[in-house]
């Protein structure tokens, strides 16, 4: 798939010499050559797939600079890569070339109780830096539904939301300082342990969210949080889509912020139960699984009150749960949702747009139209809270003329969601999978200046070559 952009080399050229650098910089047996291994690191969490000539798991950010700088002086692709659990192909090697394994540089660094932060190395997962920190009664706010698996510096560099995000913001509001080698080997530091800083500009608000085409994340200064003293979890139940939608904004409205407003229709009820067990209503049309937490004393009232907003815009009925085995279960139900989507279609294609909160609705009863229109199912899956809406498209990539469906529905949801005043994604990144629509949301000249940025960085664009920007 995909050619090499001018000037760039394929390791099938230079494969030799060059595999036995890369064996010197890391070791043997941190080098992956192997058809098998080779094709088990051509994709990632969506569609595109692509092989990469070589795999490498450096150890610590000297191999990291060592090996960038072998691939800008003999110009080779180069893909960093965390868990691949991306959805935008980002960590798929479109080019071929040195797919960059973080994944054994993996360390907690630093728990700085004091200042409250963290520093971390960016293979380590989301789910092992919360329960390093649960036993010092800190967490680290942002929680995507794939926190078990993803690694920070995957995190990082998609600017990852998750459930919580709705109260507490997303990985970018939790970034402080980077350590970035670039594209040249060059190692930089951006920010810092402090909360303040205006010094110059912010590159690691630059760096966050780049997808892995600017510089490697080798180290990260992150804030965390004290754990809050309690949380309430409920489940509101609908016998309607867009009155379940429109409870989102009333909630919000009415002056409060519930650290989670998720929600799913019913073809995702019905799959989730399906596969958990746990109790889901399957004849409701919608569910909204709201979590509010902070001092124990102030949530009794602002479960009374999501209740009340609940039952006005239509729900059929409000359920607190009673146990933390009950929360862990609606829990269970909402984390693998995605998969137990397999229950209805075995191929599966998760968009993510989001639009201003206010226009859930709009944006949801769309959808449902456009799925009745292309004649596809499509879940709606939503961080509702924050306007971010996946809408899940089910098919079977080997019935021909399926895909085809697939792309005119995704088309039909970037326009919805643009003329809405909303964004072609929320939390997964432009990647590979959504750079041929990039013209849809940018102008010529803003695509410029992201194209300047870039050079800036990578002149010879061996860093995640293909991706973002349209070629
Ligand atoms: C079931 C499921 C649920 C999900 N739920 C959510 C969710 O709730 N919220 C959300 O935001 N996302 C979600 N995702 C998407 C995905 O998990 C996130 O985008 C995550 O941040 C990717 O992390 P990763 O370690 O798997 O990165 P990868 O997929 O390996 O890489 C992603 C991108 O990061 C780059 N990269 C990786 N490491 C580095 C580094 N050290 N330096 C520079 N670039 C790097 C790669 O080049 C690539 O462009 C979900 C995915 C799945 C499969």
């Amino acid at each position: 798939m995909g050619r090499l952009p001018q000037g760039l080399k394929g390791l099938k050229i230079l494969r030799e010499s060059i595999i036995r650098q890369l064996k010197s910089i890391v070791g043997e047996e941190n080098v992956l050559t192997d058809e098998i291994d080779l094709l088990l690191y051509s994709y990632d969490a969506s569609f595109p797939e692509s092989k990469p000539d070589v795999v490498v798991f450096p150890r610590s950010t000297e191999e990291v600079s060592r090996i960038m700088a072998l691939a800008s002086a003999e110009k080779i692709p180069v893909i960093p890569r965390g868990a691949g659990t991306g959805l935008s192909g980002g960590a798929v090697a479109l080019k071929g070339g040195i797919v960059l394994s973080l994944t054994k540089m993996n360390r907690i660094l630093k728990v700085d109780t004091e200042n409250l932060v963290v520093e971390v190395e960016p293979g380590l997962v989301n789910a092992h830096l919360q329960t390093a920190l649960a036993p010092y009664g800190l967490f680290y706010p942002p929680d995507p539904a794939s926190m078990k698996v993803c690694t920070l510096g995957g995190n990082i560099a998609e600017n990852a939301g998750g459930p919580r995000c709705l109260k507490y913001g997303v990985t970018k509001d939790y970034v402080l300082g980077l350590e970035v080698v670039l594209p040249d080997g060059a190692i930089i530091h951006t920010g810092g342990q402090v909360i303040k800083n205006t010094s110059g500009y912010d590159l690691t608000r630059l760096f966050v969210g780049s997808e892995g085409t600017l510089g490697i994340v080798t180290k990260a200064i992150l804030r965390v949080l004290p754990l809050p003293e309690a949380k309430k979890t409920m489940l509101a139940i609908f016998d309607s889509l867009e009155a379940a939608s429109r409870t989102v904004s009333a909630t919000i409205a009415a002056g409060i912020i519930p650290t989670t407003l998720e929600l799913m229709d019913n073809l995702l009820i019905r799959c989730a139960e399906d596969f958990t067990h746990v109790g889901l209503p399957t004849d409701a049309e919608a569910l909204l699984l709201i979590e509010v937490d902070g001092a124990k004393e102030a949530l009794e009232p602002q479960v009374q009150a999501i209740e009340k907003i609940c039952r006005k815009e239509g729900a059929r009925e409000v359920k607190l749960a009673t146990s933390a085995a009950e929360v862990d279960r609606l829990w269970l139900a909402r984390r693998t949702v995605i998969g137990a989507a397999a229950r209805a279609r075995p191929s599966l294609v998760i968009q993510d747009v989001t639009v201003p909160r206010s226009l859930l609705p709009e944006m949801v009863s769309r959808i449902v139209e456009i799925s009745r229109k292309v004649g596809l199912l499509i879940g709606v899956l939503a961080h509702a809270g924050d306007g971010n809406l996946h809408p899940l498209l089910l098919f079977d990539s080997r019935i021909p003329g399926e895909l085809e469906k697939v792309h005119e529905a995704e088309k039909e949801i970037f326009a919805a969601a643009l003329e809405l005043g909303g964004t072609l994604t929320g939390e997964h990144g432009i990647g590979l999978t959504k750079r041929d629509f990039f013209p849809l949301e940018f102008s010529p000249r803003e695509i410029e200046v992201t194209r300047s940025i870039k050079k800036a960085f990578d002149p010879m664009n061996i860093l995640n070559p293909g991706k973002i920007l349209p070629e």
